[in-house]
Formats: structure tokens, sequence, C-alpha cells
């Protein structure tokens, strides 16, 4: 059998499979007290927000490195939906908003906290809360500890998953 050889391709699909080791993405577990991930899934997971705007801010994360919608595959951008939905779901459930805002900042110029990973934001929203783009980079008032928000959501999605 004819092989092709192609070392430069080699080297391009490694140098894109090894993450960055100071990704809080890649490694969302690393220096944490409290595991702020709700829910681990094939291509991408469910995690709390570490600065939430809101009680129950989640972001769903494709566990691979991308900066872009570009670079994900069939299979990530279903399963990135897949738990959109999930966390809809499991914040409806929780906490009763009145709404969602989900949105995605690419780039440091559309607001994007860190730009070379990609993440879908979920903020739960109650009429008279302060606006959700006002809200960056202030210090919020939150009721609930992040390691309680975490107790509270991971039983609802590991139901919710199967
Ligand atoms: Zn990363």
């Amino acid at each position: 059998m004819d092989r092709l050889w192609a070392p430069w391709r080699l080297a391009y699909v490694t140098a894109a499979q090894v993450p960055p080791t100071d990704c809080i993405f890649c490694d969302p577990s690393a220096g944490r007290d409290v595991d702020l991930v709700v829910l681990r899934g094939r291509h991408a997971y469910v995690i709390l927000n570490l600065y939430p705007y809101n009680n129950g801010h989640l972001m769903v994360v494709p566990t691979r490195h991308l900066a872009a919608l570009e670079a994900l595959t069939p299979d990530e951008q279903v399963e990135l939906m897949q738990l959109a939905r999930l966390s809809e779901m499991a914040l409806n459930e929780a906490y009763r908003p009145q709404g969602i805002n989900v949105g995605i900042n690419l780039g440091k110029a559309a607001g994007a906290g860190i730009e070379d990973h990609l993440h879908v934001h979920l903020v739960p929203r109650w009429s008279g809360d302060t606006n959700f783009m006002t809200a960056v980079g202030q210090t919020r008032v939150l009721p609930e500890e992040l390691g309680a928000t975490a107790a509270r959501l991971r039983p609802i999605f590991e139901r919710l998953a199967q």
C-alpha cells in the first residue's frame, strides 16, 4: 500500500492538540478548591462562571482549545447546543428566572475575557436586576456561594442529561 508521507501535517495536528498550560478552560479544575464544572459531555462541558453576573451564570465550553465557531467540528457544534439547551432547562428549574441571556463574545473588542477558548454564556435574568452589559467588570452582591450553586445545579444536570 502506498502512503503519502506528510510530516508537516503531523506537526500541525500535534500542535493543534496540545493545549496551552495556562488556559483555564483547557484545565477547568486546576488550582480550585471548589469544582465549578456541573456537567461533563463528550466534546464540551458546563461550568459556573467564577465571576458571575448573576446567580447561576453558566458557560458551555468545548473541551478542545479553539477560539471561533469556525473551528468547531459538526459533533462539537451539536453538543455545544445540546448543553446550552440543558443549561436553559436546569436554570429554569433551579432559579425560575424571568429571562436568560445566551451569548458568545468573539475577540477582545467584543468583550471576551478569555478570547482564545470559545465559551457560551448563559446568564439568568430578572426584571430589575443590573443590565447585562453594564454589569461587566463591576462587583455584584450575590446571595449564593459558588459551591452552593454547583451543588444545587449538578444533580439537576445529571438527571436532565440521562
Ligand atoms: Zn483552552
